[in-house]
C-alpha cells in the first residue's frame, strides 16, 4: 500500500482490493461507501478455507466439508481479533473479494454500501443485504445497490446502448444522487463518517471519468475521512468495454487529477 496526500486528502493506493484493509484498520465505526464492477462480497476467507477443508478430507483428517470451512474462517477472524495474526498475515489468505466480510465481521468497519455494475439476485453470506431486491432488510452491514440502468430509463429490457449509457454515467449526479439516497435511506447519518473506496474496474469507458455534472462525486471526496484506490489492472481491462483503452494507471491518474482539482 502507497499514500499520497492530494491537496489535504489522503489518498490509500492498493493493487488488490483486500489490501485497503490496511488503510480502513484504523477507523473504528466508519461507514465504507465502494465504487465497484463487482460486488466483492463474498465471506472472509472462503477460498482459503474451502481448499484447506477439501485437503483435510482427502487425507481422512475431517469429516464435513462445511463445518470445517466455518470452523476455520472463524478461526483465522479469531486469530486476527487475539492479535496472533497482523493485517499482512490476513490478507495473505483473503482474496481480492472476501475483504468487505471481514471488515464488518471484525468491526472495523461499520455499514459498506457498495454500488456495483455486477448484480446479485441471491447472496449467501447472511452479512449481505442486495437492495431493491426481494428480501426485507434485515439489518446486514453489506447492502449491495446495483442499479440495471440510469434512472428515469423506462425500457423494460435494458440492452447494449443502456449499458453504454450506464457505464458513461457511472460518476454522473443523477447516478450517484440515486445511490447516495439508497445509502442514506439504510442509515440517515451514513455521509457522516465515511471511506470513500474506489476500484479503478468502476470506470468502463473514457466518458466515465469526463462527467458533464458530477458535484455528487465532488462533495463525496470533500466529506470523505480518506480515499482508497484499488488499482485491480487485470480486472480494468477485463472490465472496459469494446474499444476502450483504459488501464488502471489512466483510471488512477484521472481520478486524483479530478480530486485536485476539487479539494
Ligand atoms: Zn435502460
Amino acid at each position: 500500500m502507497r499514500s499520497i496526500n492530494v491537496a489535504g486528502k489522503e489518498i490509500f493506493i492498493v493493487q488488490s482490493h483486500n489490501q485497503v484493509l490496511e488503510a480502513w484498520r484504523d477507523s473504528p465505526g466508519i461507514n465504507v461507501f465502494s465504487l465497484d464492477y463487482h460486488t466483492d462480497t463474498k465471506t472472509a476467507f472462503h477460498n482459503y478455507s474451502y481448499w484447506r477443508a477439501d485437503s483435510e478430507i482427502k487425507s481422512g483428517r475431517c469429516g464435513n466439508h462445511e463445518e470445517r470451512l466455518y470452523e476455520l474462517t472463524e478461526e483465522k477472524i479469531s486469530q486476527y481479533l487475539d492479535g496472533q495474526i497482523n493485517i499482512n498475515q490476513v490478507n495473505d489468505n483473503l482474496k481480492h473479494d472476501e475483504h468487505l466480510d471481514f471488515a464488518v465481521r471484525t468491526d472495523m468497519v461499520n455499514i459498506v454500501f457498495v454500488l456495483s455494475t455486477n448484480r446479485n439476485a441471491s447472496s449467501s453470506n447472511p452479512n449481505v443485504y442486495i437492495a431493491d431486491g426481494p428480501e426485507e432488510y434485515g439489518h446486514q452491514r453489506i447492502i449491495e445497490f446495483s442499479p440495471q440502468c440510469v434512472p428515469g430509463c423506462s425500457k423494460k429490457t435494458h440492452g447494449n446502448e443502456c449499458l453504454g449509457l450506464r457505464a458513461d454515467s457511472s460518476i454522473e449526479d443523477s447516478f450517484l444522487l440515486d445511490a447516495v439516497s439508497h445509502a442514506e435511506s439504510f442509515k440517515s447519518s451514513f455521509f457522516e463518517n465515511y471511506i470513500l473506496d474506489i476500484d479503478c474496474d468502476y470506470f468502463n469507458t473514457e466518458k466515465s471519468l469526463h462527467p458533464e455534472n458530477f458535484e455528487i462525486f465532488k462533495r463525496m471526496v470533500r466529506n470523505s475521512r480518506m480515499i482508497t484506490i484499488a488499482l485491480e489492472p487485470e480486472c480494468v481491462k477485463i472490465c472496459r468495454h469494446e474499444g476502450s483503452g483504459l488501464t488502471s494507471e489512466i483510471v488512477l491518474n484521472r481520478l486524483i487529477s479530478i480530486i485536485e482539482e476539487i479539494s
